[in-house]
């Protein structure tokens, strides 16, 4: 079983791997710098339905808007510094750049769960670890 906290970089690193780093900045500019869903979705080009739901499924995983708060400011610089494995190959079509395949951007995100859940699982492991340092240092300071 993974704890609230990697349920929720679990989701981010996915997100970012998968070259939708839009949405990890969205969820960050609504929980850290307070913007509303719908400034947020205008900013990102979503719509404030899809906002919403990247919203709620994190505040599920933490299990509060504070928790979310709190790790979100911590955990949402780190995994920004994640370069993405794919590339686009036209408007709907994207390249994953580990094994090849080209796919629908939408079930994107599933392959990379289900096909590299190694690599998922390696930069969950170092990023924890750079937020526990952090974390230490600031509280330290
Ligand atoms: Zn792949």
């Amino acid at each position: 079983m993974r704890s609230s906290t990697e349920a929720v970089l679990e989701y981010l690193i996915v997100k970012i791997l998968a070259g939708r780093d839009d949405i990890v900045r969205a969820v960050h500019d609504y929980f850290v710098n307070s913007v509303s869903p719908s400034s947020v979705a205008t900013k990102y080009n979503l719509s404030k339905h899809q906002v919403r739901g990247y919203i709620q499924r994190i505040v599920e995983k933490t299990g509060s808007v504070v928790k979310a708060r709190v790790l979100l400011k911590y955990a949402i610089p780190v995994v920004l510094k994640i370069k993405p494995v794919t590339r686009e190959v036209n408007g709907y079509i994207v390249k994953c750049g580990i094994c090849g395949e080209e796919l629908p951007s939408q079930i994107m995100e599933d392959h990379i769960r289900k096909r590299h859940a190694s690599l998922i699982d390696e930069y969950l492991e170092s990023t924890v670890e750079i937020i526990k340092k952090s974390v230490t240092l600031n509280h330290n300071s």
